[in-house]
């Protein structure tokens, strides 16, 4: 390693003692923080309240000289800022929020040494001005914090970060240290080249959430699925994500129509009215955030109870950087998240508009990976920590499937009457017509097309529509029946579904999972 030209004055176990008051460093930390103090440069993989801050306010601390921390948001620095100040520690920042004087000032006091921790903003640190003034100064670390933002890939991209190399450049025997809880490995490669790090010492930390519960619910009457889980949260306080801006605004109308204390949030808003929900939120003036995924990083509600997917996300990173919005208090959270296996085909011909073709296969890549887990039948988080690399031998005991185990049934029967159904209605119709078939229902579209006359009219009345539409899915799922697209989704008979109506095999189905959750529950209590 580099020698650091910043001497050790003062042990970091004293530091982490004496000044924040922990008297062990938790998993990681010790080795991180002695990597830096030897001048190695560092990429730490926590998950959220992992410990990240310490790693390197303690080396801050411990050395001679100024920790420049590169921070991409405003309201976190502002936080780190006054915690850090709180604890007695001479920390500042400087970003566009201050003014002339201030920064003046700032400027003052690191001169005279005053300052050992500087947060700044990435564009800040870039100006030429900014590095020449930094030049002058005995620098002993920087601190790249929520270091995936150099990552095109995520939704977290700053343009800025990708630039952040030429501070290595500037300060070759200058340590850096990068910091991010996003653990996906394309991301970890991404933060490595662009910015730089010379043989970094990694350290991956277990991103498993033990406290939140991960379930994923049939998506069937999404709304109604929707208000009747927020009754029952009584005032808990959560944030639900939707893909589209539009569907944001209009649940978050809807639930407060209900009710419930609601605001919408997106990146259509104005600063303002966003400023607004998100200091409201953390007061918790407002109970329920509808989101999309612009709602993400600075978010440091410790008491978030829930994070509900009402579409499946793009990547299982976004999924976990999501659901890890909620419990980071440690106390019982919920991760919930509604799925039609039918928006997986409507998310892969997104893509299709993507004209980079690279892009567009890493976009394939991440959302199949996303796919597999939404469809899976095994332990939620063993997938989830193993996409991390995180192999964890024994289901968990908290999630949907390991709380409500999938159970299958011979379902040649209701397979017959499903497709006797789309036979007799001359295989023109889709799902939600299919189902009002088989139960049975006085619309009057039926009435119209004289199909209250078929034999097949009302033959599954005695299971609801929940039930019909899992097991529609489900055929289509085993290619006994496909969806012709160019015919508004019309259900049509596969050769495959011959079979079945000569009763050659016997078919396994899934028992649907008809509000897991609430099942569950009552095992639970
Ligand atoms: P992150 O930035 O990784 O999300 P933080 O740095 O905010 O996490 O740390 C999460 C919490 O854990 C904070 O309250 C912090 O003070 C606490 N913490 C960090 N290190 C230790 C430690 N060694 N012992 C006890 N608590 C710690
Ligand atoms: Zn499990």
């Amino acid at each position: 390693p580099i020698p650091t030209p910043s001497a050790v004055v003062r042990s970091p176990a004293a530091i982490l003692k004496q000044v924040f008051g922990y008297s062990e460093f938790r998993d990681g930390q010790e080795t991180v923080i002695n990597a830096a103090l030897n001048g190695q440069d560092t990429l730490v993989l926590l998950p959220t309240g992992g410990g990240k801050s310490v790693c390197y306010q303690v080396p801050a601390l411990a050395l001679s000289g100024l920790t420049v921390v590169i921070s991409p948001l405003i309201s976190l620095m502002q936080d780190q800022v006054s915690q850090l100040r709180a604890l007695g520690v001479k920390a500042a920042y400087i970003n566009n929020s201050l003014n002339r004087d201030e920064q003046q000032q700032i400027y003052q006091q690191l001169h005279s040494g005053l300052i050992k921790l500087l947060y700044v903003a990435p564009e800040k640190v870039l100006q030429h001005e900014f590095k020449e003034r930094l030049s002058h100064l005995n620098i002993s670390l920087f601190a790249i914090d929520e270091a995936h933002c150099v990552s095109h890939w995520g939704h977290d991209f700053r343009p800025h970060y990708c630039r952040l190399s030429e501070l290595k450049q500037h300060f070759p025997h200058v340590p850096m240290m990068a910091l991010t809880a996003t653990a996906d490995k394309a991301t970890r490669f991404d933060i490595v080249q662009q910015l730089g790090l010379t043989t970094p010492y990694i350290h991956t930390g277990s991103f498993d959430r033990p406290n939140i519960r991960y379930t994923i619910e049939e998506k069937f009457k999404p709304l109604a699925q929707l208000l009747r889980y927020l009754k029952e949260q009584q005032n808990q306080s959560g944030i639900i994500y939707c893909t589209s801006r539009k569907r944001v605004d209009e649940i978050a109308e809807k639930i407060a129509d209900a009710g419930m204390n609601a605001a919408a949030y997106h990146a259509g808003m104005s600063n303002e009215q966003r400023q607004f929900v998100q200091t409201g939120f953390a007061r918790d003036d407002i109970q329920i955030v509808v989101a999309t995924v612009a709602f993400g990083m600075g978010i440091n509600k410790p008491n978030v109870r829930f994070v509900l997917h009402y579409d499946i996300p793009k990547s299982i990173e976004s999924y976990y950087q999501e659901t890890g919005r909620a419990g980071r208090d440690g106390l019982a959270a919920e991760a919930i998240m509604y799925f039609d296996p039918a928006d997986i085909g409507r998310v892969r011909r997104f893509f299709e508009d993507i004209e980079d073709e690279q892009r567009r296969r890493v976009e394939e890549q991440r959302f199949n990976a996303m796919a597999s887990f939404a469809e899976a039948q095994t332990c939620r988080r063993q997938i989830l920590l193993n996409y991390f690399s995180e192999y964890q031998r024994e289901p968990c005991g908290n999630c949907d499937i390991c709380l409500n185990p999938p159970k299958s049934f011979d379902g040649t029967l209701v397979a017959q009457q499903a497709l006797s159904c789309v036979y007799r209605a001359e295989q023109r119709f889709g799902l939600g017509y299919i189902v009002e078939l088989l139960r049975g229902a006085n619309t009057s579209r039926i009435r119209d097309n004289n199909h209250h006359q078929l034999s097949t009219y009302g033959i599954g009345k005695d299971h609801s529509s929940e039930f019909w539409l899992s097991i529609l899915r489900q055929l289509i799922h085993q290619g006994l029946l496909s969806q012709d697209i160019t015919q508004g989704s019309a259900l049509r008979l596969t050769e495959g579904a011959r079979a079945i109506f000569k009763g050659e095999y016997a078919l396994q189905l899934a028992e649907p999972r008809l509000q897991a959750k609430h099942v569950y529950q009552d095992k639970l209590a």
